[in-house]
């Protein structure tokens, strides 16, 4: 009885996987059950070379392209479907004498063309760099132990600290996925496929896409056991490509701050996020709100009595609206127009505080609309626990995109947003000071150009710049003197222990 249970259950597993041309499976597991009596000794492990194992691209047959029942082969790395008589893997076995293959949907291996199941614990670490997984101790120990791992040709790299594969021109996306894997409550939410396995979304909806790539792709950045020293984010873009309806690709340079503004909005939405705060982790993470007061300007070609008369009018008076924010957009001064002989190797200069003035509630900002002109000034009424920042770096006219070179001076530790709150609002804000956690910064000309990301290594309290495969030291110093566009500021509570919440929040 109990076999024709199993017999229903792999059934309807096939009628749910969509397989049509794979009946295959079914004959073999139920030859595979009479002929041998559960898993065997395989003399073929030791054929296997790790060093070719890469389980970040696309898991699809390298014959039929077809993306059910694949298999890797763990001789040559190549990927093939089935593993019945005939099907593409057992062709390979027969064809190349390679035996040892992996089904990279069950997790199960296989020897070929004999066809048994293969159980044996020396093969762990290859199930792990195909899905790892991480216990709440692990990832309480991330932030804190400094020890590097080795990879199989022997680089050492330290988990979270490993470069991205750039396929074509998708660094503007790897710079947004290097910082973000960093913001330690987003990190931690996504190590945990438990945390967003339950999330449902209608029929017909493909987002949780989205959600599960950027899960494997957080597991495998901080993958300790890693086989190679750089992860590809080949799958994740695949789901972002689809997602996006090709607004963004991997093919084609992008703004990485359009990438974040979009990819932060659609993990929300996919993990059922309503408006609430606590409706979903990036919310909880970035969600931080402004109060925006707005008031028109009579037209200059009035005269002044008119002018005046109109200001004391209802519809010139100040509207104040409340708005919601995951990124804060600071705008640097305009660059000098004309260089002479003495400025010209002089490269403009703004201190961060001073861009953060645009929020302090009383700075006016004119606005123009091709009818009107409005005054906004803006006050910050709650500061988020993990706070971004946009430095509006180009301008886009019809014709052309502008770069403003102007670097800005900021302290990489203890930025103290609470000079820019009014007093009431900080009252409300126990903590006020932020660190800087992850610097992106964008180097040549406007419109095209690289990007490249400065991360803080937790555990050593290292700074490290990661621009596609390459990962380097740098002083945090060397930070300040580049254009940094998108900065993400981490709240420091570590005084904070009164509160049971914040418990566990004690930094070290
Ligand atoms: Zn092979």
């Amino acid at each position: 009885m109990a076999s024709d249970v199993r017999g229903t259950q792999l059934k309807r597993k096939l009628v749910d996987t969509g397989s049509d041309s794979d009946n295959e499976t079914e004959k073999s597991t139920k030859s595979m059950r009479t002929k041998s009596d559960g898993p065997r000794l395989c003399p073929y492990l030791d054929t296997i070379n790790r060093q070719f194992l890469d389980f970040d691209f696309e898991k699809l047959c390298s014959v039929s392209l077809s993306r059910i029942n694949v298999y890797a082969c763990l001789v040559c790395g190549k990927y093939f479907q089935g593993r019945g008589t005939n099907t593409h893997a057992y062709t390979h076995s027969v064809a190349e004498s390679h035996h040892v293959f992996l089904n990279l949907h069950t997790l199960k291996f296989y020897c070929l063309p004999d066809n048994y199941e293969i159980v044996d614990s020396s093969l762990d670490d290859i199930k792990y760099v195909l899905n790892p997984t991480f216990d709440k101790l692990q990832i309480s120990q991330l932030d804190k132990s400094d020890k590097q791992s080795r990879a199989i040709d022997g680089s050492m790299y330290s988990p979270g600290i490993v470069g991205m594969n750039n396929i074509k021109a998708n660094d503007y996306c790897n710079v947004i996925l290097q910082a973000l894997s960093h913001v330690t409550p987003l990190r931690d939410f996504f190590l945990r496929e438990s945390n967003y396995s339950h999330v449902r979304r209608p029929p017909g909806d493909s987002s949780y896409l989205l959600v599960q790539r950027f899960g494997e792709l957080m597991r495998k950045l901080w993958n300790p056991r890693n086989f190679k020293a750089h992860v590809s984010p080949h799958e994740m873009l695949q789901a972002v490509v689809l997602w996006s309806k090709k607004r963004f690709q991997f093919t084609e340079q992008g703004d990485p701050v359009d990438f974040l503004s979009w990819f932060l909005n659609a993990l929300h939405l996919a993990l059922n996020g309503t408006k609430k705060r606590d409706s979903s982790i990036i919310y909880k993470t970035f969600l931080g709100h402004m109060r925006i007061y707005t008031r028109k300007i009579p037209p200059l070609e009035l005269e002044e009595s008119q002018r005046s008369e109109l200001l004391n009018t209802v519809e010139y008076g100040e509207t104040v609206t409340e708005s919601p924010f995951l990124y804060l957009t600071c705008d640097l001064p305009p660059p000098p127009l004309f260089k002479d002989q003495f400025t010209e190797n002089i490269i403009p200069q703004v201190n961060l505080y001073t861009l953060l003035n645009k929020f302090n509630a009383v700075t006016e900002k004119e606005y123009k609309t091709y009818k009107e002109n409005f005054m906004k000034r803006f006050e910050i009424t709650e500061l988020p626990p993990y706070l971004i920042l946009y430095i509006k770096r180009f301008t886009r006219n019809t014709f052309f995109v502008e770069k403003n070179p102007t670097i800005v001076n900021f302290p990489v530790k203890n930025v103290d947003f609470g000079d820019i709150l009014t007093p009431e609002v900080k009252a409300k804000h126990p903590y006020t000071t932020y660190d800087l956690v992850a610097n992106i910064v964008h180097d040549g000309e406007p419109g095209q150009g690289t990007y490249r990301v400065h991360i803080l290594h937790r555990a050593t309290g290292q700074w490290y710049e990661l621009q596609d495969l390459h990962v380097t030291q740098i002083l945090p110093q060397m930070i300040t003197l580049t254009e940094a566009y998108i900065q993400v500021y981490e709240l420091k509570k570590e005084t904070h222990m009164e509160n049971g919440d914040n418990k566990n929040k004690k930094i070290i």
